[in-house]
């Protein structure tokens, strides 16, 4: 079966104390849940299941994986995957809760998985103002990836309706909120370099953010393909190689395999021995930046291009793609 049939009986919940505490546990099942934030209502996983992270591609049937924005309920708890800095403790005072999102390097041990990042090694952290958003987010207590609750390429959902007449049948739950107050996504700083950018408008005005900070964000360079808007500032790509579709490793290659196209090396790895696209698309970021570490080329098994499997490729094509 397809991973994006929709086969899941979708429950409304009310954003009160019974609902939200509902809303956690399926949340810390693997399960899908949407809620409502100040700027559009998100579609909420468990960043630190990988399975969880991919069902949300699957729900949306994003073509491609970008990285993810990672809810928190409060700073003290971003700062648990995140290194902090002035800049981050000046916009989180001003800000937070609020329609802000700060890109900071992980921290070490921070538990997030390689799908919510798309393999970078900075993460995308946000303390949504929504009171329901945050009281989810307290008795969930951990990471909530959640990027717009609607399926890829339609507009983002400001109703509880209108999520449900995307995402009907491919979801767990919704909690209704009402309507979202900003309807724009949040402004996204990244904080990560030797000075603060934007790497995209939204709801909150980058001159508010320069008065904070006491200083100009400097702009992304829109000539540049890899930094164009609602881009990320650089894929990640692996140092060595990459040749697809292959069935088995050539010399001196280490092999990646799915399903039966299995290697041999005592280092090759399986993205999904069962042959499935949500465990292999859970895998597929940790088990690149594994074999890239071994300094060889790598040969990556041919992965069915249906459901999962074509964001899968899109980004094994980018890895494999001849660069400079
Ligand atoms: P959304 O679709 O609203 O969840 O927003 C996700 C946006 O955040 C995408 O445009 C990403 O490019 C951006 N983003 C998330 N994580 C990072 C990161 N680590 N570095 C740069 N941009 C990021
Ligand atoms: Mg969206």
């Amino acid at each position: 079966m397809p991973d994006n049939t929709p086969s899941k009986d979708t429950k409304i919940l009310t954003a009160d104390p019974a609902g939200l505490t509902r809303a956690a546990q399926l949340l810390q099942a693997g399960e899908l849940v949407s809620f409502a934030t100040e700027t559009v209502y998100g579609l909420g996983a468990d960043a630190r299941q990988g399975e969880a992270v991919a069902a949300i591609y699957a729900a949306k049937g994003r073509p491609s994986f970008n990285p993810l924005i990672v809810h928190a309920a409060s700073a003290e708890a971003a700062q648990r995957y995140v290194l902090w800095n002035g800049w981050a403790e000046v916009l989180a005072q001003a800000f937070w809760p609020g329609p802000l999102t700060l890109v900071l390097p992980l921290r070490p041990k921070h538990g997030i998985s390689g799908l919510v990042t798309a393999g970078l090694e900075t993460l995308a952290v946000r303390v949504p103002a929504q009171p329901s958003a945050q009281r989810l987010l307290q008795i969930f207590d951990g990471p909530v990836a959640a990027p717009s609750a609607n399926p890829s390429g339609r507009i983002s959902p400001t109703l509880a309706s209108h999520v449900f007449a995307g995402l009907n049948g491919r979801i767990a739950a919704i909690v209704d909120d009402g309507a979202c107050g900003v309807g724009l996504e949040s402004t996204i700083v990244g904080l990560a370099g030797e000075a603060p950018i934007l790497l995209r408008p939204g709801g909150l005005a980058a001159e508010e953010i320069e008065e904070a900070l006491g200083q100009p964000l400097r702009q992304r360079d829109v000539q540049d393909p890899l930094t164009a808007p609602g881009q990320l500032l650089s894929h990640y790509a692996p140092n060595e190689q990459v040749r697809l579709n292959a069935a088995a490793a050539r010399n001196g290659e280490v092999f990646l395999g799915f399903g039966a196209h299995q290697g041999s090396g005592p280092e090759d790895l399986n993205l999904s021995p069962d042959g499935k696209l949500t465990e292999a698309a859970a895998h597929l970021f940790d088990y690149l930046h594994q074999l890239d570490g071994l300094g060889r080329p790598i040969a990556v098994a041919p992965i069915p291009d249906e459901g999962l499997g074509a964001a899968i490729n899109d980004r094994l094509a980018r890895a494999a793609a001849p660069r400079d």
